[in-house]
């Protein structure tokens, strides 16, 4: 099908030719381009011919914004195919995998049934799980996009305020880090506003696996009544291959029937969800698998409610899911749930606990679709999403004090 090589079982195929950003080891970021991966390869678009003026380019963007990105595509696959061999693959191993997107406007959802009920059994053990809009509407906060980082970057254990026993918050590194297992979607075209949901792959780009890591802790102290603020905004990993909608389009699925019926501006008529088998390991032992086809809300739903108001979308606009928790204990989607806030501590299979990460744990989280998504030759996926938490600088050192000492010697 191809002339470049595809391992077997790659998620990288010729079915999937997601679009990323890289530059050649060590130089700067003129030399950045827009490429597809191929297999462990990139195709480098500019240097194949295919629209240089979208591809000499250091972000997504323009492409996004464009709508030639199906058509780019599918000229990339016409290359691959063909019968001219230029030098136009590099190894990946050879490039520098950078963030792919400038984020515009972040919102992070709150989607799945089973991790909004599991939270709310956790944090309000006396009232209902679930709050009464929750099955109305795709509950949501604004992100920080300025913190959206490409999987690798380390993650710094976040300092802020954590409430003692008296109820006073002191500064203090979070002892409660998490994951949260997500899909981000990223947006494309032109600037549009009241997107009806059936709409949505006219105006979403494509998808990546997305990481909202969270200081419970923090969180606990400051979310009341505004949401989640700094708790959440140190970083927000992503997978660095933008799977396209046209790639992951053979997998959308019927979404759960929603049981009261929605706002009709929340209507569907087209199927939704996405038949997509995740994992997150830790330290490259598995704690939860689960599949995106139980979201309860869509993406098409999350893009219609966002716009209703008249607010429009631009290209590089990111949509968190929410963390995606199914309905049983090894599908769940964040240490919170997984420990149940450390009352369950994990056990690894070096011996040691978690009840929260600890400094120099990796999170890895990976993503397949399609519901055999084994041993295949067309396989799509996004490649590994990691991240490592290393120390806060309260953590090395606690005091102004030993600051200046540090600094002065
Ligand atoms: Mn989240």
């Amino acid at each position: 099908m191809t002339w470049a090589p595809v391992p077997f079982g790659s998620p990288f195929s010729m079915a999937n030719l997601p679009f990323g950003v890289v530059r050649p080891r060590g130089s700067d970021d003129r030399a950045s381009r827009v490429v597809v991966r191929i297999g462990d390869h990139v195709l480098d678009l500019a240097a194949a011919g295919i629209e240089p003026e979208l591809t000499t380019r250091s972000t997504l963007n323009a492409l996004m914004a464009s709508e030639r990105g199906d058509a780019i595509r599918a000229r990339a696959a016409d290359v691959l195919q063909g019968r001219e061999r230029g030098d136009w693959l590099w190894p990946v191993a050879d490039v520098e995998v950078l963030l792919p997107v400038a984020v515009g406007d972040y919102v992070d959802f709150y989607s799945s049934l089973d991790h909004a009920t599991n939270l709310g059994r956790i944090l309000r053990p006396n009232d209902e799980p679930l709050l009464p809009n929750w099955r109305q509407l795709p509950v949501g906060y604004h992100g920080r996009a300025g913190t959206v980082a490409a999987s690798g970057t380390p993650v710094t254990r976040p300092d802020g305020l954590v409430a003692g026993p008296d109820g006073i918050g002191r500064l203090q590194p979070t002892a409660a880090l998490d994951f949260e297992l997500e899909v981000g979607f990223f947006v494309g075209g032109p600037r549009a506003a009241r997107i009806a949901p059936d709409d949505a792959d006219r105006h979403i780009f494509g998808a990546v696996l997305l990481n909202d890591w969270s200081a419970r802790d923090i969180q606990s102290f400051e979310y009341q009544p505004l949401g989640p603020n700094v708790a959440k905004s140190f970083i927000t990993s992503i997978s660095p291959w933008v799977v396209t909608m046209d790639a992951l389009r053979p997998f959308l699925v019927e979404s759960p029937v929603q049981e009261p019926a929605p706002d009709p501006y929340l209507w569907m008529q087209r199927p939704w969800g996405l038949d997509l088998a995740l994992q997150v390991d830790l330290n490259g032992h598995t704690l939860a698998a689960t599949n995106f086809d139980r979201m309860y809300w869509t993406f098409a739903q999350q893009l219609a409610h966002t716009t209703v108001n008249g607010a429009t979308t631009g290209a590089g606009d990111l949509f968190g899911s929410g963390t995606v928790s199914g309905p049983t204990p090894t599908e769940r989607g964040s240490m919170i749930e997984l420990t149940w806030r450390g009352a369950n501590p994990i056990h690894l299979a070096d011996g040691s606990t978690r009840s929260f990460l600890h400094d120099r744990d990796t999170v890895t989280m990976r993503g397949f679709f399609g519901e055999h998504a084994g041993a295949r030759t067309d396989r799509v996926g996004f490649g590994d999403l990691t991240g490592t938490v290393i120390g806060s600088d309260l953590t090395h050192s606690s005091t102004g004090k030993d600051r200046d000492a540090a600094l002065s010697s």
